[in-house]
């Protein structure tokens, strides 16, 4: 395998499937079934969730709602997305922990670096959820954080798109899709992989990333074999 430790990035949108909020269940157990392909193979996952089919602080701030309080509920919104997928990797007869940057404890532990680093060596399938804990901050950075806190190889981010694009694929048909491309590259050419934070972060620590189809049967394990599928975003 070409990557010992992953951190998965998922989007609360991808979720929803078919639906225009929520979850969808039968998404869920796909993603768990891809999810257990890696899972087989002895690699140690950790994934970060967003909340976006649920809340976004950004829209609460657009109809007036204090950008701080809208945040707080889009990190909840990222729970309720971590129990649901935890539930679904459970049923799917993987271990799972479920850790939160916010503590609440009936439901999560906090997140303590070293425990979750100890749930990966054994085995677990540690979520992390509620971002950073901090407003103001995405998914996509919480992602990185913990990507380079726990020293995930790589970041895997599944998207609806199947990798970085020089134009955008669903406006422009002609628009070419790169294999690999620099950080630096990313930056001169003003392609918008994560948001700025985010890939400083990335690029700070040399953390590659992946972008790629997770709606695609099998592009994970895929990846994981070393096969050339999405984009890696490198030094
Ligand atoms: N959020 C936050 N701090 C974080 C991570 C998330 O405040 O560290 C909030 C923010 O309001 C964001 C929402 O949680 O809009 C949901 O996360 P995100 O939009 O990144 O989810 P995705 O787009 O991946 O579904």
């Amino acid at each position: 395998m070409k990557y010992k430790r992953i951190l998965l990035k998922l989007s609360g949108e991808a979720l929803m499937g078919d639906r225009q909020y929520g979850i969808d269940p039968v998404r869920l157990a796909e993603y768990a079934a891809e999810i257990k392909q890696i899972h087989e193979q002895g690699i140690q996952i950790a994934i970060v969730i967003g909340g976006g089919n649920i809340f976004r602080g950004l829209a609460g701030a657009a109809n007036g709602m204090d950008r701080v309080q809208g945040d707080y509920m889009g990190m909840l919104a990222t729970v309720i997305n971590g129990m649901a997928l935890q539930g679904a990797l459970e049923d799917a007869g993987m271990l799972t922990r479920l850790q939160t940057a916010l503590k609440i404890e009936a439901i999560a532990e906090p997140y303590i670096k070293r425990r979750a680093v100890r749930h990966l060596e054994k085995g677990r399938i540690v979520i992390f959820g509620a971002g950073t804990g901090n407003p103001y901050f995405t998914t996509d950075t919480a992602a990185v954080l913990r990507g380079v806190e726990v020293h995930a190889d790589v970041i895997l981010k599944g998207t609806r798109v199947d990798g970085i694009y020089d134009q955008d694929p669903e406006k422009f048909p002609d628009a070419v899709k790169f294999d690999t491309i620099s950080f630096d590259d990313c930056l001169k050419k003003n392609l918008n992989v994560m948001d700025t934070t985010a890939f400083t972060l990335s690029l700070e620590n040399k953390l590659p990333i992946v972008v790629f189809d997770m709606n695609k049967e099998g592009n994970l394990l895929k990846i994981c074999q070393g096969e050339n599928i999405g984009t890696v975003v490198n030094v």
